[in-house]
C-alpha cells in the first residue's frame, strides 16, 4: 500500500505547536506499529505455508493433504457413538473406513476419506487441471451408518449383525455381507483383528454373533424349544462350491421342483459354545489358505460363506444366519487379463456381485423378480432373499488411501445402489 497516502493529508490542528507535534508523532508511531504487525502476520503466514511443506518433505501430494486438512477444519464432527439408536430395518447398508496402515503411513499416503457424521462419508477426490492447478472434488454419500477409522468390530457388529440375531430366533433368515476391495478390511471385520498373520477370531463378527446366539438359547422363551445350533463353512471359487469343513471337497448344487436350492453333502457341525464355533472357523480358514503360495491372492478371488443354522429337534430349519466375506470387488478388472483363467474368474466375480445387488434390491421390493440363478453365490443364498422374514445387512469396506480412490468410489457407488430401493429419484443403470 502507498505509504504517503497513509501519512499525508492531515488536518492542521489549532493550538500550540508542541501539542500538535506530539499528536503527529503519536499517529506516525501508530502507523508504524500497524505496518509492523502486518509484516509479522505476513511472515507468519509464509512460515505456516513453509511448515506445511516441510511437514511432508518429498510428499508429492502435500497440496492435497493441506486442502483436505482445510476442508476438515470447516466441518462439524459428530461421529457415530455406541449409545446411538440402532435402526430396525429389513436392509441395512453401511460403510466402514479402515485406518491407514503403518506401511501406508510410511509411504506418506494421503487419507482421502472423512466421516463427519454418523451416516455420512466424504470422498475427497484429488484432481489436477490442465494447467496443473490442484483441486478437490468432495463427494458426500449417505448410508444407514458410517463407521470411521476409530470404530471397533464390536461397534460395527452392534449396528449391523446383532439386531438380526432376533430374526433367526423368530424363524427368519439373516445375511451379513462384507463387501469391498482386497485389503479394505472384510476379513478383519468378519473373522477378527489380525496380529501379524494370526487372527484373533474372538473379535470378529462370526464369533460375536455366535456369542449372542448361545446367549439367546438360554432365554426361557427359546430354551423350551430345544433348538440345535449347527455351523457350516464353504467357499465359492470361480462358480464352484468347496466345503471348508471337509478338506475342500467340491460340492454339487441341486434345485428341486420348487426351486429349493440344496448344497449336497455340505458338512454341518453341531456347535455348543462360542469356542466350538471359533474352532471351526480356524480350521476352515486353514483349509481355505493351505497349499496357496499367495494366500491372499486366492481368498481375494473367492466368496467365503459361514452359516449358523438353528434346527428343531426333528431337523427342520428354524432360522439361518449367513455371513459372507465377499471376493474383492476390484477383481472386475481381471476381465481384461491376458490369462484366460484369471479373466474368467474376474467375470464370474463381477457377475455374482451384480446379481447380489439385484437380489437385495428385489428383497426390498417384495414380490419382485428374484434373479438368483444369475450366479452361484445368489443361488446358494436363495432362501435368504425370499420369505417374509428375511433381513440383510451389508458392510461396504473402504481403504482410505489416495491410491485406492478409484476402487473406493466404485464401492461407494455400489453400496449406494443397493440402498436406493424405491426407484424414485434413483438412476437406473
Ligand atoms: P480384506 O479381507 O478386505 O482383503 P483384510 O481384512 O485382510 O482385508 O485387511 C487388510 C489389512 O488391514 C489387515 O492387515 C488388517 O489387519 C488391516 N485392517 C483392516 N481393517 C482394519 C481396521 N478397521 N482397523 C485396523 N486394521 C485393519
Ligand atoms: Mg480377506
Amino acid at each position: 500500500r502507498d505509504r504517503k497516502s497513509e501519512v499525508s493529508p492531515r488536518p492542521s490542528l489549532p493550538g500550540n505547536s508542541a501539542a500538535r507535534m506530539s499528536n503527529c508523532t503519536r499517529q506516525i508511531k501508530k502507523l508504524e506499529q500497524d505496518r509492523n504487525q502486518r509484516r509479522i502476520k505476513l511472515e507468519e503466514a509464509k512460515q505456516e505455508k513453509q511448515k506445511q511443506m516441510n511437514a511432508d518433505p518429498g510428499n508429492p501430494n502435500w497440496q492435497f493433504l493441506a486442502m483436505i486438512r482445510d476442508h476438515r477444519a470447516t466441518l462439524d464432527f459428530s461421529p457415530l457413538a455406541l449409545g446411538d439408536t440402532v435402526h430396525d430395518k429389513q436392509i441395512i447398508v453401511c460403510i466402514r473406513k479402515r485406518p491407514l496402515s503403518k506401511k501406508e503411513e510410511a509411504k506418506k499416503e494421503v487419507d482421502v476419506i472423512t466421516c463427519p457424521a454418523k451416516d455420512t462419508i466424504i470422498m475427497h477426490e484429488c484432481k489436477t487441471k490442465v494447467d496443473l492447478t490442484k483441486y478437490l472434488e468432495n463427494q458426500s454419500f449417505r448410508f444407514d451408518y458410517a463407521f470411521d477409522e476409530d470404530a471397533t468390530n464390536e461397534m460395527v457388529y452392534k449396528f449391523t449383525a446383532q439386531p438380526l440375531i432376533q430374526t433367526i430366533f423368530d424363524g427368519g433368515m439373516a445375511t451379513c455381507f462384507a463387501y469391498g476391495q482386497t485389503g479394505s478390511g472384510k476379513t478383519h471385520t468378519m473373522g477378527g483383528n489380525f496380529n501379524g498373520k494370526n487372527q484373533d477370531v474372538g473379535t470378529g463378527i462370526y464369533a460375536l454373533a455366535a456369542r449372542d446366539i448361545f446367549k439367546f438359547l438360554l432365554k426361557p422363551k427359546y430354551k423350551k424349544d430345544g433348538l440345535l445350533v449347527r455351523a457350516s463353512f464353504f467357499e465359492i471359487y470361480s462358480g464352484k462350491v468347496f466345503d471348508l469343513l471337509n478338506k475342500k471337497k467340491k460340492l454339487r448344487i441341486l434345485e428341486d421342483g420348487e426351486a429349493q436350492v440344496v448344497v449336497c453333502d455340505l458338512q454341518e457341525r453341531e456347535v455348543k459354545s462360542v469356542e466350538d464355533v471359533m474352532g471351526l472357523i480356524q480350521a476352515g480358514n486353514l483349509v481355505r489358505t493351505s497349499g496357496q503360495t499367495a494366500a491372499n491372492q486366492h481368498s481375494s478371488r473367492s466368496h467365503a460363506v459361514f452359516q449358523i443354522t438353528l434346527r428343531t429337534k426333528t431337523g427342520q430349519v428354524h432360522g439361518k444366519f449367513s455371513f459372507i466375506d465377499l471376493a474383492g470387488n476390484e477383481r472386475g478388472v481381471d476381465t481384461m487379463s491376458t490369462n484366460r483363467q484369471t479373466r474368467l474368474e474376474g467375470a464370474e466375480i463381477n457377475k455374482s456381485l451384480l446379481a447380489l445387488k439385484e437380489c437385495i434390491r428385489a428383497l426390498a421390493r417384495r414380490g419382485a423378480h428374484l434373479p438368483f440363478r444369475a450366479s452361484k453365490l445368489t443361488q446358494v443364498l436363495r432362501d435368504s432373499f425370499i420369505g417374509h422374514n428375511s433381513k440383510t445387512c451389508m458392510i461396504a469396506m473402504i481403504s482410505p488411501g489416495l491410491g485406492c480412490s478409484e476402487h473406493s468410489l466404485n464401492t461407494l457407488r455400489y453400496a449406494n445402489r443397493v440402498k436406493e430401493l424405491d426407484g424414485s429419484g434413483s438412476r437406473e443403470e
